[in-house]
């Protein structure tokens, strides 16, 4: 039955990705978390590409690919509001998986030589994509970035290093932002398409979580054709911003929602078994008052992504809601993981209990895509300037 929040067909949708998750993905936790204590240095704490391929495979025969795909891919599209459901039950679980079939949006701009040569190939998984906008010496600045591209005939050559790029030490090719200063537009920036074989190099750059693998990018007289161009010269950030939305608002949000749903459940399943002092946790006031606490975070964290995602399958504007929602969620999934680990004790600072990783895994949320002292400069700009009236979200 269809009710306020969700119609029946996206309350199916989401009991198929709930079982999935429970028989696919959360048995493959303990694996997972033993390959990162026992793997040594390097080891990867994810999924191999063959176990990603096989999981893929078997969401597909469920109906579960290209799901922000569009239909002229092959793609399902679901609208933002489905996206966030499905993205929500993905959360519940520390296993780095992804439906097959889902590409950066930036890709869909590509002309016709492009999307044969990138686009097709990414969304069949035979190429590897990344998205390289941050540097050394600029991240929320993005504008202030140092990486140029430089006409030279009917070239470009490039010159400069990306940081903190996902997949960037295995992606075969890179959605580059660069600067291309001219007379007209001395500050323009540019989108090229360039792949690893015109001769940049990358390292992997170990960090504290295990959602997203980083690497850096090196650029030293990197020569492209004018047909690596993304889109129109000087138009670069075209590309990347409607992207960076969706995550705030429905995508990255909607897996920490996820997140915080099962971190809470362990925490209630731990505080009716653990006794302390002759008492059992959950006889005890200030420990079932965290726990309320989490919960009341809990939904209004999902009443604030719910609505972000209603506004954007309406096809309105909604990047203060996009903002306010990351800044909130991102901090709340923080806290709630936090209070967790503290009633779990030592049991959940220990390498085996999955709020340990989601202690570390949570927190870059706070960091990328908009950081959030960022995403609040957003808020606070959109109210001073009146283009929002505060609190008015309907
Ligand atoms: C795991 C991971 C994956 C990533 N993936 C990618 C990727 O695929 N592609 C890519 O291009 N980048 C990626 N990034 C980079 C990410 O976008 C940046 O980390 C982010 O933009 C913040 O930039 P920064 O880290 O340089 O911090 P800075 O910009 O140096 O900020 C440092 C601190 O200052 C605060 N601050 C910044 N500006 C203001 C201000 N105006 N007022 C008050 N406080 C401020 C910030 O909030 C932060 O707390 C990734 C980062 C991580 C950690």
């Amino acid at each position: 039955m269809d009710d306020f929040f969700l119609s029946e067909e996206q309350r199916q949708i989401r009991d198929t990705v709930r079982k999935f998750v429970e028989s696919e993905l959360i048995p493959l936790e303990p694996r997972l978390i033993r390959r990162e204590t026992e793997g040594g240095s390097g080891a990867s704490p994810g999924l191999t590409d063959e176990e990603q391929k096989d999981l893929q495979g078997k969401a597909r025969a469920l109906g579960f690919w290209g799901i922000d795909l569009p239909a002229e891919y092959g793609g399902v599209d679901l609208d933002p509001v489905t996206q966030s459901v499905i993205h929500e039950e993905l959360g519940r679980t520390i296993v780095d998986f992804h439906f097959g079939g889902s590409v950066l949006p930036a890709l869909f701009t590509c002309n016709d030589e492009q999307k044969e040569r990138y686009l097709y190939p990414t969304i069949r998984g035979e190429r590897v994509s990344c998205i390289a906008i941050s540097e050394p010496g600029s991240g929320s600045d993005a504008r202030a970035m140092r990486t140029t591209a430089l006409r030279d005939g009917d070239d470009w050559v490039i010159n400069g290093e990306k940081c903190w790029i996902t997949r960037g030490h295995i992606a075969d090719y890179v959605i580059l932002f660069a600067r291309t200063p001219s007379a007209e537009a001395p500050d323009g920036i540019t989108c090229f398409l360039v792949d690893r074989s015109r001769g940049w190099t990358s390292a992997q750059i170990p960090v504290m979580g295990s959602r997203d693998k980083v690497g850096s990018l090196a650029f030293d007289n990197v020569r492209v054709p004018s047909t690596a161009i993304l889109g129109k010269v000087n138009r670069g950030f075209d590309h990347a911003m409607p992207f960076i939305y969706r995550n705030r608002g429905y995508v990255l949000s909607a897996k920490n929602i996820g997140a915080m749903a099962r971190i809470i459940e362990m925490t209630i399943e731990w505080a009716r078994n653990r006794k302390v002092f002759g008492k059992l946790l959950c006889d005890r006031d200030n420990i079932v008052q965290a726990i309320a606490e989490m919960e009341v975070a809990l939904r209004t964290s999902k009443l604030l992504v719910h609505h972000a995602a209603r506004k954007a399958a309406a096809g309105v504007d909604f990047r203060h809601e996009a903002c306010t929602v990351k800044a909130y969620v991102a901090r709340t999934a923080n806290q709630v993981v936090d209070r967790a680990l503290q009633i779990h004790g030592a049991m959940g600072y220990a390498k085996e209990n999955v709020i340990e990783r989601w202690y570390r895994d949570l927190r870059v949320e706070r960091i990328y895509d908009g950081s959030d002292e960022i995403n609040l400069a957003n808020v606070a700009r959109n109210l001073f300037k009146g283009h929002v009236r505060p609190g008015e979200m309907f």
